[in-house]
């Protein structure tokens, strides 16, 4: 069974409208297709959706046009800095895109330029840095307890372009895992997520091989996600991620349905 459900349009910062992705997505054998535009920040409209209103009627068009052949779903990626309206989605996806600091806050994923920013704002303490980041997103997720956990480990998609900061560092790993630990007793579904792969910054998914093996110990649950902002790349690194769960010991995943989120076998 093909499905996704972390899907960008052009009512953010995608490539296509929801429209050619439902089409691409039928086409490609898709039994389910969940948008989930990047919700309103006030603080950077750089990247965020301006017209909610208009992406959550097209997408309900979309929902009831193609019905007969393909699981249209209406989600969002909200940013922990800034909360949607709940009631108007079918999931949310939860992430964190920014670091604070002096009451400020910074992009640190859109480029490897403001990646750097943040890490000079920090004087180049990466654990510093990584602390903020996952007690801030933490504290976030177990009061939200949104129904998915974005790209956990955002803070390391750099981390493959120098000298490895964060995954050669063992302190740095076992803040990650502290906090993976923290995120876990949320119960949230974490997803895993390839975007970076496909958009070549990485060569392996959100979060990363040790995470994933806490996220399994712990008994906790993974869905599938492509992070696509194109029609080419909506199952991008799926079979690569199924791989990597299964050498990790996951023998399911989950899946949204009519009735929530169900396991699907591995
Ligand atoms: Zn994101
Ligand atoms: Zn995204």
């Amino acid at each position: 069974m093909i499905t996704n459900y972390h899907t960008h349009s052009v009512f953010c910062d995608g490539d296509n409208t929801p429209e050619e992705i439902v089409c691409a997505a039928i086409e490609q054998g898709f039994s389910a297709i969940g948008f989930s535009g990047h919700g309103y920040t006030d603080f950077d409209s750089s990247y965020c959706m301006q017209d909610t209103a208009g992406y959550i009627a097209e997408v309900k068009r979309l929902k009831e046009k193609y019905k007969n052949k393909i699981q249209v779903y209406l989600g969002v990626e909200e940013d922990a800095h800034c909360l949607v309206n709940r009631a108007d989605f079918d999931y949310i996806i939860g992430s964190l895109h920014y670091t604070r600091k002096d009451g400020k806050r910074y992009p640190i994923d859109s480029d490897y330029e403001c990646f750097k920013t943040c890490l000079e704002l920090w004087n180049g303490d990466v654990l510093g840095f990584a602390e903020e980041y996952y007690s801030f997103f933490c504290d976030y997720i177990l009061k939200r307890r949104p129904d998915i956990i974005g790209h956990f480990d955002l803070i390391t998609k750099f981390d493959e372009m120098d000298t490895s900061l964060f995954f050669a560092n063992d302190e740095y790993n076992r803040i990650a895992e502290k906090y993976i630990k923290i995120a876990l007793q949320s119960g949230c579904i974490f997803e895993v997520n390839t975007g970076a792969i496909s958009r070549g910054y990485r060569k392996t998914p959100y979060p990363n091989e040790n995470l994933l093996r806490v996220i399994k110990n712990n008994g906790g649950r993974v869905i599938l996600s492509s992070d696509s902002h194109s029609v080419n790349t909506l199952a991008f690194g799926f079979e690569q991620a199924r791989t990597l769960l299964k050498d990790v010991g996951f023998k399911e995943i989950y899946t949204l349905s009519g009735n929530g989120f169900v396991k699907e076998y591995l």
